[in-house]
């Protein structure tokens, strides 16, 4: 095997060495572990500065960077966790963190070990999959040599996400990890050994002893990759998804009725979700995706004549999603309310056909979407996932005539960032009244009234509209 460590930035090498040298002297071999070394192998890009370098050392973690930071110039701000026996610093924009090799035991109602000084082969055990647990020596008698004892290295060539340890023992000890092992499955496009896999099917109940700020790290790593929809089925599969997310687990599986089916909103949610991510990388458009049926099964109905109807599943969905961003603990500010938004608006582009294109609902959706509006027809353009090729072939014929009068629209009535040009403020002056929900009657005719196209969008038609409709009320202006 080649160099492994010429493939990486000289100045990251540099420090390297110096580490090196700061463990001789302390007598305490040092190791670059994990990630890196991870994907140094598969020739996977790893951006650095988001990235850590992970040190594990034979001996004291927290002095070997000490030691290691004095060699530096300019020295970097040393950091470290006494309790736990690790330390950091940033180099050069760079993380570095380092361990002393340890040897862990675990209890059975906590994740967290009893842990003791080590081995480096300890510490290589303890590592979630053999595929992190590969080391590379920084000592200057074996600079760059790898140490591989658990056959990660054949692991990474047949592509097999495999525990070091039983992986009954190793997903009981830490259930976190798995989470980890369909994370890594699904960015490196691994198959989980089945014996790993039926050790996970076994222990997922364990899953409940993990804060949902652990899971949702690597849920979102999941659904960051370029085909979420494997790790989804992994998750299903596994019996993981049924504990951490019904919601999605309700999606699955078909009913019939008089030899009337619907598709299965399971399969057809995660193939949306692949769709989309071709087109962006946006974590919460992504989420859109995910979310945008969730209250199907809420609002699943069989009528006579019409099959299976769904109405109001996007009203109902978009109320579940602060519940469910709440439940993973996902932030409950702009983020959330845009998936909100996405979700209650994703029948809106489709559901015009072309006989009602007509201005006013084109204006009306710039209005609801504002600069949202690209990623929603994003979104609906994904949403188009029917085997019949007919309803395709109306569905994308629609979305064209959307997407062409959507950008004639905007161009002659700029609505996306739209105010009406009449303000609550002006109304109660023109009128000398107070706050009421008077006010709020003018304010909604104006709006609708420019959106419908009665009225021209421009100040002195709204203000003229607005003192008929004061008229009508009972109201004079008080100049
Ligand atoms: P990424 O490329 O996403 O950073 P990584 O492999 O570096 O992947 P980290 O979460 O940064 O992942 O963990 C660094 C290393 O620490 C892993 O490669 C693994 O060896 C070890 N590790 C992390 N979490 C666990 C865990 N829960 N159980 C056992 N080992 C773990």
């Amino acid at each position: 095997m080649e160099d492994l460590l010429n493939k990486i930035p000289n100045k990251v090498q540099e420090v390297l060495g110096h580490i090196g040298k700061a463990a001789s002297e302390l007598n305490a071999p040092a190791y670059v572990v994990g990630g890196l070394v991870r994907d140094l192998i598969l020739n996977r890009k790893r951006k650095l500065d988001e990235a850590d370098v992970d040190v594990v050392c034979v001996g004291s973690g927290i002095d070997l960077a000490k030691k290691a930071g004095k060699m530096l110039k300019p020295g970097p701000k040393v950091s470290w966790f006494k309790n736990f026996g690790t330390a950091h610093f940033n180099y050069n924009k760079v993380d570095y963190e380092f361990v002393g090799a340890r040897k862990e035991s675990y209890q059975r109602n906590s994740r967290k070990p009893i842990v003791e000084d080590g081995t480096l082969e300890d510490d290589q055990l303890r590592r979630d999959f053999t595929i992190n647990a590969l080391a590379i020596s920084l000592q200057e008698e074996d600079f760059g040599r790898l140490l591989d004892p658990f056959n990660g290295l054949e692991d990474l060539d047949k592509k097999i996400i495999r525990t070091p340890l039983n992986p009954d023992i190793t997903f009981s000890d830490d259930p976190l990890r798995m989470m980890r092992a369909i994370r890594f499955a699904s960015q490196l496009d691994f198959h989980i050994e089945e014996k790993a896999f039926k050790a996970i099917q076994k222990n997922k109940e364990r899953i409940k002893i993990v804060s949902a700020e652990r899971i949702i790290l690597e849920l979102n790593k999941i659904i960051e990759v370029d085909q979420p929809s494997r790790g989804f089925k992994l998750l299903k599969d596994s019996g993981l998804l049924q504990i951490i997310f019904p919601e999605m687990i309700r999606l699955c599986g078909v009913d019939v009725k008089n030899g009337i089916g619907h598709k299965d909103n399971f399969y057809h949610t995660i193939e949306v979700l692949d769709n989309l991510c071709k087109n962006t990388d946006d974590l919460w458009l992504r989420w859109a995706a995910i979310l945008h049926d969730i209250a199907k099964p809420n609002t699943k109905r069989f009528e006579e004549g019409a099959g299976w109807t769904f109405h109001g599943h996007e009203v109902v969905g978009a109320r579940m999603v602060p519940k469910i961003f709440r439940r993973f603990k996902l932030p409950m500010d702009d983020r959330m309310k845009y998936v909100q938004k996405l979700v209650n608006l994703h029948l809106r582009p489709i559901s015009l056909t072309k006989e009602n294109v007509t201005d006013s609902a084109i204006r009306r959706l710039l209005f609801d979407a504002g600069d949202d509006i690209d990623d929603l027809m994003l979104l609906c353009q994904a949403d188009i996932t029917s085997k019949n090729e007919k309803k395709v072939k109306r569905f994308l014929e629609n979305y064209e005539i959307v997407k062409a009068k959507l950008i004639e629209v905007e161009e002659s009535d700029k609505i996306r960032n739209w105010q009406p040009p009449i303000t609550g403020e002006l109304i109660m002056e023109t009128f000398g009244i107070s706050p009421s929900r008077t006010v709020g009657i003018i304010k909604n005719a104006i709006r609708e009234g420019i959106l419908d196209g009665e009225i021209v969008n421009e100040y002195e038609k709204a203000f003229q509209f607005m003192l008929a409709k004061g008229a009508e009320m009972g109201l004079e202006p008080v100049k």
